[in-house]
């Protein structure tokens, strides 16, 4: 198993032009991304795909190899491993993390990464599908890239930057830190999940194993960016019931709950609410599915806002919308439930504030701008937050995910890489 991970890394398409590097983040990130780690929504198991251990297997021996302390990879696909401190201060343990799996929207099955150096600012075409053309119309980041290095997939799968470049840029600080010795830092923890692009990343995680104090999540997209605010989120599950009848039969006595359902996705404002009409700080609710018959209609809904509290404000409103469909249906009913999904992880990180002003220092003292925005979704760190590890989310550079334009810049790479070494400082610093 372990000859036939390392054989991947021999089909490099374009090994010469890797030279010149003098860290091995390039190296480490055609290697990554060439495991297929797709992770699967339809599967019961833990991870949900055996393959996503390929590339566990080989960062545990990566880690072995690089001499760090307490690796594991346990049963639940999670991978362990320490950085032990090499400073006479009592600092708070840190805890790295970055998913391995790659997300099933796009086929991630036999990625040929290739690297653009020396970017001149035209469109990408992707060689092997040229229908495949990654516009600086519709990517205008790529413009402050020219110059520089990017990587793409090759135009039949994704990339895997996400969130392949945050697992090479922390395994490129373990590196890093065991070669200079003369960089002070705490404890540090590193924690590779399977499983987040489908929402499990750490539902099995063992966080007394873990026992990080704060951690951050490498996963964030441009330059600069940093993410310390995510969605609160709840799914709502309205049952609609009618009264039937045989429709041969039915005059004055069906209520048909495919139409009390249908009235009531019509009551829904159509130019607010919506993720189709909303972005920025504004929250949405949106109907993601309905099933049912004549007799019984389900209809779901995903609830999102940055403020908590609005939720509930969003999930009164759907239900004065399911009575207000109901008076045209004498007799029909309905019945509701709500379940928790995730929250703001700004709720826990304004409890300790110095997780994220160490965060902005770290960034600044790479000499970038700081761009904070507010994620419109969920992150591991917004789960690992309310578990008791406050974590925000740091660049890697990873663009365009989840398709066949996902792409990378090297420089932002080692920028997100220079920066965590800056953190680990800071944190000995502020000791
Ligand atoms: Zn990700």
């Amino acid at each position: 198993m372990k000859d036939d991970i390392f054989s991947l890394h021999l089909t490099f398409n374009f090994p010469r032009m890797l030279n010149g590097y003098e860290s091995l983040l390039v190296d480490r990130f055609f290697r990554y991304v060439q495991i297929d780690t797709q992770s699967n929504p339809d599967s019961d198991t833990q991870p949900s795909s055996s393959k996503q251990l390929d590339l566990s297997r080989m960062l545990l021996d990566e880690l072995n190899s690089l001499g760090l302390t307490e690796t594991e990879l346990d049963e639940n696909g999670y991978v362990y491993a320490s950085i032990p401190s090499n400073s006479e201060k009592a600092v708070p343990v840190i805890c790295y993390c970055a998913h391995v799996d790659t997300s099933p929207d796009c086929k991630a099955s036999e990625v040929k990464p290739l690297l653009h150096k020396n970017y001149n600012g035209e469109d990408i075409i992707l060689p092997d599908d040229p229908e495949q053309v990654i516009k600086t119309g519709d990517h205008p980041y790529l413009l402050e890239k020219i110059g520089q290095d990017i990587i793409t997939a090759s135009g039949k799968t994704l990339l895997g930057a996400d969130d392949k470049a945050g697992v090479a840029v922390i395994m490129e600080l373990a590196a890093y830190l065991q070669r200079h010795p003369e960089i002070k830092h705490g404890k540090i923890r590193i924690l590779f999940t399977p499983d987040e692009e489908i929402g499990r990343g750490v539902n099995k995680l063992d966080m007394k194993k873990l026992g990080a104090d704060f951690g951050y999540t490498l996963d964030g997209p441009e330059l600069g960016s940093f993410e310390e605010e995510t969605f609160s989120a709840d799914g709502m599950k309205f049952i609609f019931y009618g009264v039937s009848a045989h429709p041969g039969h039915a005059k004055d006595k069906l209520v048909n709950a495919v139409k009390i359902a249908s009235a009531f996705i019509e009551e829904l404002p159509s130019d607010e609410f919506s993720p189709e009409t909303t972005d920025g700080r504004y929250g949405f609710v949106h109907p993601v599915r309905m099933d049912g018959n004549p007799e019984r209609m389900m209809v779901e809904f995903i609830i999102r806002d940055f403020n908590t509290a609005k939720l509930n404000a969003y999930e009164e409103y759907l239900k004065d919308k399911a009575n207000d469909a109901l008076q045209y249906f004498p007799g029909g009913r309905f019945e509701y439930e709500i379940k928790e999904q995730y929250r703001n992880m700004k709720e826990v990180l304004s409890l300790n504030p110095q997780v994220s002003e160490y965060a902005r220092e770290a960034i600044h003292r790479a000499g970038i701008e700081i761009k904070e925005s507010a994620a419109r979704g969920g992150t591991d760190g917004s789960r690992l937050s309310f578990m008791g590890l406050p974590c925000p989310n740091i660049f890697t550079g990873e663009m365009a995910f989840h398709g066949k334009h996902e792409y990378v810049c090297v420089q932002d790479m080692e920028k997100s890489l220079e920066t965590i070494i800056h953190l680990s400082q800071i944190w000995e610093e502020n000791a």
